[in-house]
């Protein structure tokens, strides 16, 4: 397996012997032999992860495409109403909207995301419309409803009441203050509507999938940072930033101040990292330190983590701040969650 040891050894000698280098990178990966990759996996984002593995799991046990297994594992956020930083039960942005944000990738650099859509439910499999059924790979706001419409999504309400409570407690400091790792005091068993109007906040599900035919895909859906300006868009929808798959290297995928990812193209960073032999924590960890470098300051106070898998289905994350955490499942375990190192 081509390592980054080797791959540092490898740049010290000239632009022929590294071109020679890179081919044998790529003949690595093709003969590494099945019985040695660990497949089929899923991984995604935070504690939520584990249910949206399970759906995933469901299509990948059954030999499914990885694009169906990662369309249907994020379903399971999409719809949990307790959920309030993905799908329905999203916090609003400051003006009350539920405006929600998603992209997917398949296997060959087939792409498709909704940006601003408001009123459906599953805007995961909007983007995977517009990425089969349109020229398009991007659809924001009114067109992207209208074109749900068209494909038979229904329109729904997605402001849930206790969403709303939550919202007009905040604007009775309207203050914008992103609170970090909010999902881990959700999943903390703190109730909800104990943490004040300003404590919800943001955290997206980003998920991975490798099938039996050793074929990678991914999505990324989120209602992203609450009380936002309206029309805000973070990372999450935007392909080469909150998620990125090549399915020669790997695939990687992002959560925290999505501002700061798509300053640094994160996710696309970390899988090019992996192609010049970063193991998958390697990679997320020099993503985090480029935003950390380009902006101390703000890094201090904000949560960003990315999170990684590579051709052979190693995997690893890391994050600016403490309490990043994703879910595994594979053959030998369906319901991991392991903590993220982090730069704090
Ligand atoms: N990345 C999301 C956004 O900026 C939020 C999050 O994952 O915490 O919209």
């Amino acid at each position: 397996m081509f390592n980054r040891r080797k791959f540092i050894k490898a740049s010290a000698v000239s632009t022929a012997m590294l071109a020679v280098t890179k081919t044998s990178f790529a003949n690595n990966i093709s003969n590494v032999s099945s019985d040695a990759i660990n497949k089929p996996i899923v991984i995604s984002t935070w504690d939520f992860g584990v249910a949206a593995n399970a759906d995933a799991w469901k299509v990948l046990k059954n030999n499914g495409r990885a694009l169906d297994a990662v369309e249907q594992g994020v379903w399971v956020p999409e719809a949990d109403e307790s959920n309030q930083s993905v799908g329905y039960g999203g916090l609003p942005d400051r003006d009350g909207k539920v405006t929600l944000d998603a992209c997917i990738m398949d296997e060959n650099g087939n792409i498709g995301a909704v940006l601003a859509l408001e009123h459906i439910k599953h805007p995961i499999s909007v983007a995977r419309k517009v990425m089969e059924k349109t020229p398009h790979v991007m659809l924001a706001g009114d067109g992207a409803l209208q074109f749900a419409l068209e494909q038979g999504f229904k329109k729904e309400n997605l402001l849930t009441p206790s969403s709303e409570k939550a919202w007009k407690e905040w604007l009775k400091e309207a203050k914008y203050q992103p609170v970090m790792n909010i999902e881990n005091k959700l999943y903390d068993k703190v109730a909800p509507q104990k943490l004040p109007g300003n404590q919800y906040n943001h955290d997206t599900i980003g998920m991975i999938a490798m099938d039996v035919k050793g074929n990678l895909s991914g999505a990324c859906t989120t209602s992203g940072m609450a009380y936002k300006l309206h029309g805000r868009i973070g990372d999450s929808p935007i392909i080469g930033a909150g998620l990125f798959i090549d399915n020669e290297v790997g695939g990687a995928t992002s959560t925290g101040v999505g501002e700061e990812v798509v300053r640094n193209v994160g996710s696309f960073l970390v899988v090019e990292l992996m192609r010049q032999g970063y193991s998958p924590e390697e990679a997320c960890k020099e993503a985090v330190m480029r935003i950390i470098k380009k902006k101390p300051e703000t890094a201090k106070n904000i949560q960003v983590g990315f999170l990684a898998m590579n051709k052979k289905g190693e995997y690893g994350a890391y994050a600016i701040q403490q309490g990043f955490t994703f879910a595994v499942c594979d053959t030998k375990k369906q319901d991991l969650v392991i903590k993220g190192k982090s730069y704090y």
